[in-house]
């Protein structure tokens, strides 16, 4: 750097180990610039720093860095294992369940059959849950783009939840707009994990009136469609300084919404994240006591 200094005039700025005279390594910073005179490079005139202390820090905060990264890529590859391992006999229990209930148990023998459902049903949908946030948290899901019918994804919601919405005598209703197009290329599975979550959440948090989901479009080009999903309830609302902190991990609006009404706090996390992969961002409007509206917009091609 310095001869092409010297002979060209190029300036230089380099960070470099050097060993000193008396045998120690340093590492210095060195800044050059020519200096002319009569059109000609007499001199380089120039700084020499040493950083020593600065560069072994800078190394050290590195290697912290990289082993946190490394860290929670472990966590996050260790909670993907192990859910998918609790799956399998989780499979099995399920399946063994069923088939002891279909066996004629006694009433006695019935009741804890049901419990056991319950149970096994919730473990299943926890270990779901995390399996999905450490494939988020280790960046591990692609996204597909299929051709969807979103009409169809909603009709599929709203008969799985129905019979619940019935059950608490909610109206459950579905709005969907006309000029929505027939098809769109999207991820049908993750679409539908969304609005599962965003209805089931609904369902759960409204003792009465109505839960809406409607989906609406605005055509922005002959190829492209933004549609907006939203999911619009008359339950207990969120308190506003938990509107941000229910998309955390883990985290419930109130200490007592387990034992009320179950659930680990994950499904808004993966909502988010899994919106915000498709381009989108989930939103939220609430009133406490008087209802919750969540809502994204998505582009997709037609
Ligand atoms: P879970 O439902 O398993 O607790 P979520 O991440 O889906 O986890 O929701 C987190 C929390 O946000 C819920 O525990 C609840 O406190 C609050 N919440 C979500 N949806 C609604 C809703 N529609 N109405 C009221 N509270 C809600």
């Amino acid at each position: 750097a310095f001869t092409k200094c010297m002979e060209e005039g190029v300036p230089y700025d380099l960070e470099l180990e050097i060993i000193t005279a008396k045998g120690n390594r340093r590492w210095v910073r060195a800044i050059g610039q020519p200096h002319y005179e009569n059109d000609k490079i007499q001199k380089v005139f120039g700084v020499f720093q040493d950083i020593t202390d600065q560069y072994l820090s800078q190394m050290k905060l590195e290697a912290a860095k990289n082993l946190a990264e490394q860290a929670a890529l472990e966590k996050a590859n260790f909670l993907s294992n192990m859910s998918h391992e609790i799956r399998t006999p989780l499979h099995a229990l399920v399946g063994a369940v069923d088939l002891l209930q279909e066996n004629f148990p006694r009433t006695d023998q019935m009741e804890l059959l049901q419990i056991m459902k319950f149970s096994t049903k919730n473990l299943m949908n926890l270990v779901n849950d995390i399996l999905d946030f450490s494939k988020i948290e280790s960046g591990k899901i692609s996204l597909e783009a299929i051709p969807t019918d979103l009409r169809e994804i909603l009709k599929t919601i709203e008969l799985t939840h129905q019979i619940t919405a019935r059950e608490k005598g909610l109206s459950l209703q579905v709005i969907i707009d006309e000029n929505l197009p027939r098809m769109v290329l999207a991820d049908m599975t993750r679409i539908t994990q969304v609005i599962n979550n965003l209805v089931s959440n609904a369902v759960k948090f409204t003792e009465q009136g109505k839960v809406d989901v409607m989906i609406s479009s605005k055509i922005l080009s002959e190829e492209r469609v933004l549609v907006c999903f939203q999911v619009k309830d008359t339950g207990i609302g969120i308190p506003e300084h938990m509107q941000n902190q229910i998309f955390h991990s883990f985290t419930q609006a109130q200490s007592d919404i387990t034992r009320k009404y179950g659930g680990s706090g994950l499904g808004l996390t993966i909502s988010k994240n899994l919106v915000k992969l498709m381009g989108g961002e989930l939103q939220l409007e609430s009133e406490e006591a008087k209802g919750s509206e969540f809502f994204f917009s998505l582009e997709m091609r037609i």
